[in-house]
Parts: C-alpha cells; structure tokens; sequence
C-alpha cells in the first residue's frame, strides 16, 4: 500500500517537472520572440537608416547642387581663402594701377578719356567679379550667351559632357566668344566619379577629350561637382586633388552663391539680392550659379545683376590664369 503510494507521488512529481518544464521552454520562446528579435530588428533597422542617409545625403547635394551642404563649410574656410586672395590682390593692385596709367596716357579722344577713367576708377577699386555657370550646356546656354553678349562681359562656364549638336555648338561658343571653358566632370554622377580614383580620371579625360575635339580647347580649369569640400566622396578629395595637381589644372570653388541651388524656387530679384550681398566687401567673388534646365529664374537675372555690378563698378570677368583662386580646400595644402 505504501509504496503504491509512493509511486503515484512520484508520477505526480514526475507530471508536475513536467509541467514547469513546459512553462519554462515557453517563457523562454517568449523572451526569444519579443526581446530577442525586436532588437534584431532593431538593429537591421538602423543599419538599414544608416544606408539611406547616405543615399540622401548623397541625392541632396545632387538636388540642391553645391548650395546647401556646402554653406557652412564656407562661412568658416572662406574667410581664410578671402583673407589669402586679398593678399595676393594687393600685390596685383599695385601693377595694375600702373598699367591704367599708362592706358589713360594713351588715349586721345575725349570719348576712350571718359571710358579709360570708368575703367581706372574700376580697377583702383580693385573688386572683381566671377560669374560661373555650372552643369551646362542646357536650354539656356544660348539666351545666358546672348545677355552676356548684349552686356559685353565675359564669364566662366564649368560645363559637363555632352555629344548633340546643340550642346556643341555651345561649347564652341562659349570658346568663341571670349569666355572661359572649364570642366565640371562628363556625367556628374557623384556615385561614379567619387567612388574611385580610376572612375575620376576616366570621367576627367573623357570630358577633356570632347572638349578638345569639339573646340580644339584643351581646359585647365574644374570645379567638382559638390566642391572641393564635399562630404559624398568615398575616396579622401587629396587623392583627386593630386592628380589635378598634377596635370596642372587648376580648381575654382566659390565664394558667393545665388542661391538658385536651393530646394525653394527663388524669384529672379532674390537671386540679384543673394550676389549682391554676397559680393560686398568682397575683393575677389567668384559667384556660383546654374545653366541648366529649372534655373530659368537665374537666367531672367541676368540682365538686372550685371546692371547693378556695373553701377557699383565691379569688374566683372572671366576666370584665367592669374585669377586668384577661391578654393575651398587649398591646392597646395596637399602634397
Ligand atoms: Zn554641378
């Protein structure tokens, strides 16, 4: 009797185990499945989130071109290439002054007098002007030559690849008619040209070959896409800036913007407003703007912003090679 006692007690028991067994796997499974894989999840989330801001990052400086990721790093680096240029522009200034007096002495009629003393006055003033479009040739290539035209100044064009025939009679008349040919990559991708150096060069000769064929112009001059500074290249920019280093290209950035690389659609008066302020007090602007096809609003400024350059006797140019060089990261810092 005894031990059929015992044993139920130990099926009991047995049964009991068992039961705490169970409850045991399933607290377990519970913990896997609520505190375990949400924080897999997690996790495959935020590398997930990590991915993307790149990708935004990356379609942000695309979108609003060099403007808005690149203000800051201007407003701290520039003043120090502003305080470089205006260095080297005293050493100029003094030549040039020479230079206009000799000019003023020349002249006979009272008519070239009255133009050689705007002109001295423009130069004693010294303050020089760069107007620069980006990622053309576009629709507008041909309206933003006609104003400059009209206006008789001259200016810089970074332009990108491309083979039609309209985009090639446009390189040819910006070489034509006086004005500066640089670079700006052949296709703009930051995806292909900043990912590897090889990629880089091939893009750079591509675009240097075109040119040539086109213009019989080989150019000396870029502007990266994004700027010197920018933040998207996987490879460290003292890699690219070596090789052009080595070509002896040369690199303009910029100091001023217009702003018609910002997400919002700015008026053609903002845009005058942007340039003006942003030349003033400035010794050496060289502006950033855009020839492409939604920049049609900085194509209609045009005419007014040149006026106002003028009244305020700015010596509006086109880049060469004694312009002094805006860069957001100095040339000769990497050797
Ligand atoms: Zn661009």
């Amino acid at each position: 009797m005894d031990n059929e006692k015992l044993e139920i007690n130990r099926n009991n028991l047995n049964h009991r185990r068992k039961r705490i067994e169970r409850i045991k796997m399933f607290i377990i499974t519970f913990i896997i499945i609520f505190l375990l894989l949400p924080t897999i999840l997690c996790l495959i989330l935020f590398s997930k989130i990590n991915s993307l801001e790149k990708e935004i990052k990356i379609l942000k400086v695309m979108h609003d071109d060099e403007y808005d990721t690149y203000k800051d790093s201007m407003n701290s680096s520039h003043k120090d290439n502003i305080v470089h240029a205006a260095e080297k522009e005293t050493v100029n200034h003094a030549t040039q002054v020479n230079d206009s007096k000799e000019v003023s002495n020349e002249s006979l009629d009272k008519e070239s007098k009255d133009k050689d003393s705007v002109d001295i006055k423009k130069i004693e003033n010294n303050k020089k002007v760069y107007l620069t479009f980006d990622d053309g040739p576009s629709i507008y290539t041909e309206k933003i030559l006609d104003i400059l035209n009209e206006n008789q100044i001259k200016a810089t064009f970074f332009v990108i690849g491309k083979t039609d025939s309209y985009s090639k009679a446009m390189y040819q008349r910006i070489v034509n008619e006086g004005h500066t040919l640089g670079m700006h990559s052949y296709s703009h991708q930051y995806k292909n040209i900043y990912n590897s150096l090889e990629n880089f060069k091939k893009d750079f000769n591509q675009l240097s070959d075109l040119l040539y064929e086109v213009t019989g112009v080989r150019p000396n001059l870029f502007r990266f896409p994004g700027g010197s500074s920018n933040q998207v290249s996987k490879v460290d920019m003292s890699q690219y800036i070596r090789y052009l280093n080595d070509k002896n290209i040369t690199y303009f950035d910029w100091n001023v913007v217009n702003g018609d690389a910002t997400g919002e659609k700015l008026t053609s008066d903002k845009l005058v407003e942007n340039v003006l302020s942003g030349v003033k007090n400035k010794k050496v602007s060289v502006v950033l703007m855009h020839d492409s096809p939604t920049k049609l609003n900085t194509v209609n400024s045009l005419p007014k912003l040149i006026r106002e350059l003028k009244e305020q006797e700015y010596n509006i140019l086109p880049i060469d090679q004694d312009t002094v060089s805006v860069q957001h990261v100095r040339a000769e810092s990497i050797k």
